[in-house]
């Protein structure tokens, strides 16, 4: 049989499951590629602990290489800057591929911050963040940190823990303070902010030179403004001629299919059949239906489809070895849960060492 190629554009969480699927059984006459922009991809669940100096960088980083090797897939570092229904576009390189998967993450609107300037730290892409953060940690002063979701309430925790006598505020719109959590945890993580003396600021922002402004137009003077604004979708996706959301998200259902040889997760997924939210737990679970399914379209079988449980388990860092634990209506917060994310984020790490 003729031999098929396979490319797997972006080392994102999303595609950790389907390299390891393809080290215990790589599928038959392929030739496998990952094309993705750096060697090594940030864990996302310990980057707050990076930051509080709870992890060193070596603790929070895959390397992307042996498990490319394991997987005996190519590893291309490259940032993919297009792609079409039977290419993955590289600058002006056009890679022919029979079945591709897409897993290169999302982006941060920074149009609404651009009068921030240099005191602008996005957390996308998250190399750049982490020396942007390195630096400032060197040179402190008063933080801002805008969006109120998981990520921006695990930095601020974590920011605290760091840099325990700078002013710390983190703004967000009204009802959006870990939104789609239950009100119980919400209630546990205003109270976490207040023990942390971080002030929290329900409104809207944008960018101003000394900091940023309130939606009162008050400006809040801030030496980093860090962007947590959730996931936007790469530009590029727009262009590919595959079908997307309104928000530039690709299309998929169930199945994770855009199209009957491209298949998409993690943070560039919009679905289609359900409301998913934009996390890792889910693009790492996405990881074995991606494998699976790869394998299905190359053997001709049914596809498999990716459905989450009725209640996903977060477990929310305070930046003190404590946690807050979201799962369905109920909340903790206290040493246990953290010590259980600690467990699971370590194992999780030992098993992309190979
Ligand atoms: C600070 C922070 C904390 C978070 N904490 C949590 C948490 O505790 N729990 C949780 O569930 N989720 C958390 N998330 C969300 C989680 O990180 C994402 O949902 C998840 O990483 C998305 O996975 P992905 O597969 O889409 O891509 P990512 O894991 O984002 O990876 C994208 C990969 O693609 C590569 N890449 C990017 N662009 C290109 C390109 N053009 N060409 C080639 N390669 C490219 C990158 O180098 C990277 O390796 C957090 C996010 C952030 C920013």
């Amino acid at each position: 049989m003729a031999e098929r190629t396979i490319i797997l554009a972006g080392g994102g969480h999303a595609h950790l499951g389907v390299l390891a699927a393809w080290a215990r059984r790589p599928p038959p006459d392929t030739r496998r590629i990952l094309i993705t922009s750096h060697r090594h991809t940030a864990y996302s669940g310990m980057l707050p602990g990076w930051m509080a100096g709870l992890y060193d960088e070596a603790d929070i980083m895959i390397d992307l290489a042996p498990l490319a090797a394991a997987a005996g897939t190519e590893l291309v570092l490259a940032s993919v800057t297009g792609l079409d229904p039977h290419h993955v576009h590289v600058g002006s390189t056009r890679l022919a591929f029979d079945i591709a998967s897409l897993a290169v993450g999302g982006g941060i609107d920074t149009a609404p911050f651009a009068a921030t300037g240099a005191r602008l730290l996005p957390i996308r892409p998250v190399d750049r963040f982490r020396a942007g953060w390195r630096a400032f940690r060197d040179r402190p002063g008063d933080i801002a940190i805008v969006g109120g979701g998981a990520g921006g309430f695990e930095l601020a925790c974590a920011a605290r823990a760091a840099l325990p006598h700078v002013a710390i505020t983190l703004v967000t719109p009204p009802g959006t303070l870990l939104a789609g959590h239950a009100p119980a945890v919400i209630a546990l993580a205003r109270r976490a902010l207040i023990q942390r003396r971080i002030t929290l600021i329900e409104t809207s922002a944008s960018g101003h030179p000394d900091g940023i402004r309130l939606d009162d137009g008050t400006i809040l003077p801030a030496a980093a403004v860090i962007l947590a604004t959730g996931s936007i979708a790469p530009p590029w996706l727009a262009q590919s001629g595959l079908a997307t959301t309104v928000s530039g998200h690709l299309a998929v259902d169930a199945t994770l299919a855009v199209s009957p040889t491209i298949f998409a997760a993690g943070d560039i997924i919009q679905r289609t059949d359900r409301p998913l939210p934009r996390s890792g737990v889910h693009a790492v679970k996405a990881g074995p239906v991606l494998a699976a399914n790869i394998a299905a379209r190359l053997s001709g079988a049914t596809l498999r489809e990716y459905q989450p449980r009725q209640r996903t388990l977060y477990l929310l860092s305070t930046g003190d070895r404590r946690a807050i634990l979201s799962w369905g209506p109920f909340a903790l917060h206290n040493r246990l849960i953290w010590q259980l994310k600690h467990a699971i984020d370590t194992g999780f790490m030992r098993r992309q060492r190979v």
